[in-house]
């Protein structure tokens, strides 16, 4: 098989949306009047982003989905995306399942492949997603505003749990390791919650270095400060929910470092203010997206926590960061 049947057998389709999809140099969108393109690039690197035995369909759903979390936490509605693979070999299974995995969240998103680029070399995913949001509407990180809620889409905490049990750090039972495991490698993007949030939520960004620090760079972008109950955080680790797992494996603190630094979640974070709670819920309910208000935005800069009675806790989470170890 050469690169060409490559691209051919696995990576093209019909365009649809698009005016040029693949097949020429570049491909041709033509945003719809009055929207702007929400453009975000992401790359996975084996060995990096994920285990080399992880299954090519879990990776083909988790290099679009972390790239759709991104237009997500822009309100963005998704409109299409350009792969570009290094692939140490031509291997037709892996490349059918890694395919499949990619077509199937970019139907569910109505996201079409438009173009790419190919070539030998360690496997090595980067996709740039496109998206549309009305001129003036993208949720940003700078806009949180003075006494707003804090909220939080879905659980956090699951991926890290996978990743940790995988690590042999510890163990968990099957089912909620099997739980943990689909969040960690097949992440759903929360798109319509995003979408829903236009003209509600001041701020948002997307959680996949952890809560502590990526709610720190709205309050940087900001130029604000915020104040997390951790009771109310603590209750996002997923299995707390609805499945009975062994609390007993952890410390408060080891509790506390899975839900605000664990990463990987590919939950929102927002702020609004609470005038806009009705809407926020009815957001939330729209889009069958579970939403819990976790805290409050305040003038001092910093994260404080503080627990149920109101009292601070000291506590120092360390936002993933490639280079820092
Ligand atoms: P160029 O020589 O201009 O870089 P290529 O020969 O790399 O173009 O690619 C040929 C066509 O195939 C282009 O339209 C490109 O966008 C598309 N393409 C290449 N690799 C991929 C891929 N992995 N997925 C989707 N489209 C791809
Ligand atoms: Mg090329």
């Amino acid at each position: 098989m050469t690169e060409f049947d490559l691209i051919a057998r696995y990576f093209t389709r019909p365009a649809r949306r698009a005016a040029l999809g693949v097949g020429d140099d570049c491909a041709l969108i033509n945003p719809a009047p009055g929207m702007q393109l929400a453009i975000s690039s992401d790359m996975l690197v084996e060995g990096r982003h994920f285990f080399s035995d992880v299954s090519p369909y879990s990776l083909g759903h988790k290099a679009l989905a972390v790239n759709l979390s991104d237009l997500a936490a822009c309100g963005a509605t998704p409109a299409g995306f350009t792969l570009a693979l290094a692939l140490p070999s031509i291997d037709a299974v892996w490349l059918q399942e890694f395919s499949r995995g990619l077509w199937a969240l970019a139907d569910r998103h109505s996201c079409e492949l438009i173009g790419g680029d190919t070539t030998q070399g360690p496997l090595n995913i980067c996709i740039t997603v496109f998206g549309e949001v009305p001129r003036g509407c993208a949720l940003l990180r700078s806009s949180a505003q003075l006494g707003d809620d804090i909220y939080v889409s879905g659980t956090l905490g699951d991926a890290r749990l996978a990743l940790d049990a995988l690590q042999g750090k510890f163990e968990l039972p099957a089912d909620v390791l099997a739980h943990a495991r689909l969040r960690l490698e097949q992440p759903a993007p929360r798109v319509a919650l995003g979408t829903a949030l236009r003209g509600i939520a001041t701020s948002a960004i997307d959680i996949s270095d952890g809560l502590a620090g990526d709610l720190g760079h709205i309050l940087k972008a900001s130029g604000v400060g915020a104040q997390v109950d951790i009771e109310a955080a603590i209750h996002l680790i997923a299995a707390c929910a609805h499945i009975d797992w062994p609390k007993a494996l952890f410390e408060r603190q080891e509790l506390l470092n899975t839900v605000f630094s664990g990463g990987d979640d590919y939950e929102l974070a927002f702020t609004a203010p609470p005038t806009a709670r009705g809407a926020v819920q009815a957001a939330a309910v729209g889009t069958q997206t579970a939403v819990t208000r976790i805290g409050v935005i305040e003038s001092e800069p910093g994260l404080r926590l503080v627990d149920a009675q109101g009292q601070l806790i000291t506590a120092r989470f360390n936002s993933f960061d490639h280079f820092a170890r």
